[in-house]
This record gives C-alpha cells, sequence and structure tokens, in this order.
C-alpha cells in the first residue's frame, strides 16, 4: 500500500474509534490532520527510542500515540520499568513527568508543554511543609507525612511516603505511626479518614475539578437516570461521596464498568476518563459530569509532535530533591505492594 493509502486508511480507523465521541468534534477534516500527525508522531518515537506514556484524563486522540494510557500509579510503575527506549514523552501534568524522571533518571523525559501544572500541587511548597512538619513534631513525635503524588518533586522528598487515590489507605495503614500528615488533598485526606483509625491531619489543599462538583448535580442525575451506578473519585468532596455507589481511581473505574452487570454509569471525575470509557466500553453508556482539567488539555498531538521533532521541554531535577523523592515513591511502591 501506498503511503496516501495507508493514511486515508488511518484517517478512517481513527473516525472509526472517536465515532463514540460525536461527529462534531471529530469531523474529517480534524480526522485526517490528526491521522497524519499521529504518523508523524509513531515515525519519531521509532528514530528517537521514545515511548508515549498518558494520563487517563489526556484528549482522546492522544490515546492513538500513547503506548501505555492509565492513572498515577500505573504510569509511576510503566515509568518505572521503561528500560528498550530512550525517551519518555510523558502526556499528563508536570509533577507525573517529573516522577517519571525520579524513578527513571537514564531516561530524557519530555513534557510536551511546560504549562501542563496541577492547582492541587500548586497548594503546597517545601517551606509551608517543612514548617508546618516542625509544628506538628512537637506535638506528635511518631509523624509521618504521606503525600499524594500530586505534588512537585521537593514536597515528596520531605514525605514519609507518597500514595495516589489507589493505594492512600493501604500506605496510610502500613506506615509505622499512628499520625499522619496527610498533603496536599483534603478531600482525599477525609476519603482516607472515614477508613482508618489513625490520626490524619490533613493539609488544605483541593483539586478544582473535582471540588466543584456538588451532591445537587449528581441527584439530578440519579434521579432523572433509573438504574444508573454513580462512580466518583476520591478527591470528590464528603457529601459527593455519600451518594456514590463506588469510590475508585480512574483505572479502578474502567476494570467496574467493564466487569459490572449494569449498562449505565454516572463517571465522576475529569471528562477524559468519560471519553476513553466510550470508546473502549461502546456497550455501555456513560454519562459524564463534564469537568474539564484545563491542565490536562494543555497537551496537544501538536505539542507532542513537536516535543519530539525537537527534543523539546526535557524535565530535569536537582540531585538531592530526586533522592528524597526516589525514597518516598519507593516507600510507597513497598507499603501498597
Ligand atoms: S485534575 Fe485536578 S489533580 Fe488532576 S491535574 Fe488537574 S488540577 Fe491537578
Amino acid at each position: 500500500m501506498n503511503a496516501a493509502a495507508n493514511l486515508s486508511t488511518s484517517v478512517a480507523e481513527l473516525r472509526a474509534k472517536l465515532a463514540p465521541l460525536g461527529q462534531d468534534a471529530y469531523d474529517l477534516e480534524t480526522c485526517e490532520r490528526y491521522a497524519s500527525m499521529v504518523e508523524e508522531i509513531n515515525d519519531l518515537k521509532r528514530k528517537r527510542r521514545a515511548v508515549v506514556l498518558a494520563h487517563n484524563y489526556q484528549r482522546p486522540e492522544i490515546f492513538e500515540v500513547a503506548d501505555f494510557t492509565g492513572d498515577s500509579l500505573e504510569l509511576a510503575r510503566r515509568a518505572r520499568e521503561v528500560e528498550d527506549a530512550e525517551v519518555i514523552v510523558f502526556c499528563g501534568v508536570h509533577f507525573m513527568a517529573e516522577t517519571a524522571k525520579v524513578l527513571n533518571p537514564e531516561r530524557t523525559v519530555l513534557l510536551p508543554d511546560m504549562k501542563a501544572g496541577c492547582s492541587l500541587a500548586d497548594s503546597v511548597t517545601a517551606e509551608a511543609l517543612a514548617e508546618r512538619k516542625e509544628e506538628l513534631k512537637a506535638l506528635y513525635p511518631d509523624l509521618r507525612v504521606v503525600s499524594y503524588v500530586n505534588t512537585t518533586a521537593d514536597v515528596k522528598a520531605l514525605s514519609d511516603a507518597c500514595c495516589t487515590s489507589s493505594n492512600a489507605v493501604k500506605v496510610v495503614e502500613a506506615i509505622d505511626s499512628e499520625n499522619i500528615l496527610f498533603v496536599p488533598d483534603r478531600n482525599l485526606a477525609n476519603y482516607v479518614q472515614s477508613k482508618t483509625r489513625k490520626r490524619i491531619i490533613s493539609w488544605d489543599g483541593n483539586c478544582y475539578v473535582h471540588h466543584q462538583i456538588n451532591p445537587e448535580e449528581i441527584a439530578r442525575v440519579r434521579d432523572s437516570i433509573p438504574g444508573i451506578q454513580v462512580l466518583a473519585h476520591p478527591e470528590c468532596r464528603r457529601d459527593v461521596l455519600k451518594l456514590a455507589d463506588a469510590v475508585l481511581s480512574t483505572s479502578a473505574m474502567i476494570s467496574y464498568a467493564k466487569n459490572s452487570a449494569a449498562e449505565k454509569f454516572l463517571i465522576v471525575t475529569e471528562c477524559g476518563l468519560s471519553d476513553r470509557l466510550l470508546m473502549e466500553v461502546p456497550d455501555k453508556r456513560f454519562f459524564k459530569t463534564c469537568k474539564l482539567c484545563q491542565y490536562m488539555k494543555m497537551i496537544t498531538l501538536e505539542g507532542t509532535l513537536d516535543s519530539l521533532r525537537h527534543m523539546r521541554h526535557e524535565i530535569t531535577l536537582d540531585e538531592s530533591v530526586r533522592d528524597g523523592a526516589r525514597r518516598a515513591l519507593a516507600r510507597m511502591l513497598e507499603l501498597s505492594a
């Protein structure tokens, strides 16, 4: 097959895959543009010996170039295991790309857009954490700091262990202390507190995407769609979690939806996950809360192509910060194994 015929096959395949998301957003012209970029990115991946890791909240077209798509914990594990490739292109936000660099320092880690930050990670600085830790140590000498992976590397470096939404309870239960400073998500801290008898002292941060979801929205959908299952992310407020049939990390939501006998689900998290579900589980119906993360959506196919073409936006870390963050991440993987 010649190159033009190959491309038209890819356009047709792409259109079929994106069809469940609606023809308006993915018309023929858009799919032609995307298919040609997907092809170029795949060529560059071979040339540069690169892999693309993508978070579940990414744009649907990004899933087309991803070698692996998952939640924070799965991506951290994958990043650590990358051996054959020399370059990791991280389609996610800055703290996730930093985590990949911490766990696999030999690889070049690229983030297609350096402005892709996170409001939650921004809610705690290393200086503020050091100060609070000292205050609390005076009250609770056995204090341990557990930081959510949605933090910068220098905050991780000051923590005893990291955690993700899927292993937070396990890490807190396994760590050798009864008093935990949990940083930075208050909602996740509340959720963990509901599952443990240990004392959880929470930081006052939140993810603006999840925190804006309110119980009225959930109740409205539940009332209008009989039999719908509500799956909520633990970064949501306590009053929202109370209305959920299951509280799950993003990847656990995918397994739950695939394996459940239910046919209709309300996915209470960032909208990218619903897009992934619509594409991967076409025989079930998914309703979304329509909340987009502006930072996740800064990553585009154009940016990914540009990053690979010019080897642009490399993540670098100070050696001592990297060592500290690596220790806290390793402790998480050990405690949650
Ligand atoms: S969804 Fe929330 S926690 Fe995740 S990157 Fe966006 S702002 Fe940060």
